[in-house]
């Protein structure tokens, strides 16, 4: 299977990415490289943070018609376990994007370090996965090495210990919830070799198990939509089709929106 989709693009609104990452450039871009469908997102941890979607929106709703077909995405990051819980789908059916991205960007603690951050993950990453209102878990696993280095611990090297029950019940899960997983491009990249043959030996178990899958290069900069070599080679490797894959389509967006989501 070609991949013609990516759902996770940044812009030069997130503050950290590439200035000429615009939505303009990000279409470019992604002509180039052969997609028919791509997803432009921002983080948003605040409701002041919102204010960055309606600028994109906008820009995009500027565009001269051609090329790859745009949708509007959001990345949720909710950085608690009790906002986790506290967001709903009354607090996202208003934002009149096409579809929401969640991931998680845990903090840490010395305690969760020191006794089973495996374990504790794998419980918030199955809270994720059940959100109704999620169409994508993003970059399961993902973490920000400086962080839990800053707190004495390594980070994972290898998923060896996911327990292969917990990968069950998280693919039915995300069966009954409809969320997609994400194949995160920066998560297949500069990854010790054993990290990712556990990864991917994860991601051909929930293709196996029917849940569905999605390509996110997660491009914060131009040069990040090579990632697109690294995920097809995986694509290939595990012998993914399209069947494996969410299709999602856009939205009639509401003219005017407002942002209730309470972070
Ligand atoms: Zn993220
Ligand atoms: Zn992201």
């Amino acid at each position: 299977m070609k991949i013609t989709a990516d759902y996770h693009i940044h812009t030069c609104y997130s503050g950290h990415s590439a200035p000429d990452q615009t939505p303009e450039r990000i279409r470019a871009h992604a002509a180039t490289a052969g997609l028919t469908h791509i997803g432009i997102l921002e983080h948003v941890n605040s409701r002041e943070e919102s204010a960055r979607l309606y600028r994109i929106r906008e820009e995009v709703e500027a565009l001269p018609p051609g090329g790859p077909e745009i949708l509007l995405g959001v990345e949720l990051n909710p950085v608690t376990r009790t906002l986790l819980t506290a967001i709903d789908r009354s607090d996202v059916a208003d934002i009149g994007l096409d579809y929401v991205l969640l991931g998680l960007h845990w903090r840490l603690t010395r305690e969760i370090c020191a006794v089973d951050s495996l374990r504790f993950r794998c419980e918030l990453e199955l809270l994720a996965a059940s959100l109704p209102w999620v169409d994508i878990l993003a970059h399961p696993f993902w973490e920000y090495a400086p962080e839990v280095r800053l707190l004495g611990a390594e980070p994972w090297r290898d998923l060896a210990s996911l327990d292969p029950g917990w990968v069950r019940e998280f693919a039915r899960t995300c069966r009954r919830a409809g969320t997609a997983v994400e194949m995160n491009g920066a998560m297949f990249t500069g990854r010790p070799p054993e990290f990712l043959r556990g990864y991917k030996a994860f991601f051909a178990a929930l293709a196996g198990e029917g849940v569905l899958l999605s390509i996110g290069s997660d491009a914060h900069h131009p040069t990040e939509f090579a990632r697109h070599q690294t995920l097809q080679q995986v694509v290939d490797e595990l012998g993914l089709t399209d069947h494996c894959f969410l299709h999602l389509q856009p939205k009639k967006r509401p003219a005017q929106t407002i942002w209730p989501l309470p972070i």
